[in-house]
């Protein structure tokens, strides 16, 4: 384990179980369905890597990169679409790969802004909950596993952009963050 992590919260092992449950689950929904499985980078690009590779349905890719921040002359949370999906998503099935859900204003508004576009479906998948920290109506609807209210890293999750390649789930040191 590294030094700054605290504990962990889901090892190795359990990381690929969560996997692999969340994977049996789509696999049975989805059966012969083409889908475009979106991945909202960059956290979300080992949870979806380690997914994609377990489908059985057709799928295709692609990638976005978007936040949300506070607006105070609208006193609600901006969804800010820093790269856009190359697909034209109308008609299609859509699975966004996320890492985790927090206080869900990033995917309530992303879930919005996409539903827009008029897709055949859209779904949200999700490594990690954090339900604790709700602010916005946003549940996910495969969630691998709930976890406390605690800043984790690895398996794609970050602080400052370190610890991402972690193969397990680590809450941080708080030392790391609070300098
Ligand atoms: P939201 O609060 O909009 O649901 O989540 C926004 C983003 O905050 C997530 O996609 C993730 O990048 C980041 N985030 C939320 N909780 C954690 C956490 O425990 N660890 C890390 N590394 N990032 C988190
Ligand atoms: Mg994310």
């Amino acid at each position: 384990m590294h030094q700054d992590v605290e504990r962990i919260l889901l090892t190795e092992e359990e990381v690929a179980g969560t996997i692999q449950k969340l994977a049996d689950r789509l696999n049975a929904d989805y059966q012969d369905k083409e889908v475009l499985c979106v991945c909202v980078l960059k956290g979300s690009v080992i949870v979806y890597s380690d997914l994609v590779r377990k489908f059985t349905f057709p799928v295709t890719f692609d990638f976005l990169i978007a936040s949300s921040y506070e607006s105070s002359s609208v006193s609600s949370h901006i969804l800010k679409i820093k790269k856009d999906l190359e697909t034209d998503i109308k008609g299609k099935h859509v699975l966004i790969i996320e890492d985790i859900i927090d206080t869900g204003h990033t995917l309530f508004h992303l879930k919005n802004e996409l539903l827009k576009r008029e897709p055949a479906s859209l779904k949200i998948c999700t490594l990690l909950d954090k339900p604790s920290r709700r602010e916005d109506p946003m549940e996910a609807d495969y969630v691998g596993a709930v976890i406390p209210n605690e800043f984790v890293v690895g398996c794609g999750l970050d602080y400052d952009g370190r610890y991402r390649q972690f193969p397990y789930v680590g809450v941080l040191k708080r030392e790391c963050y609070e300098k």
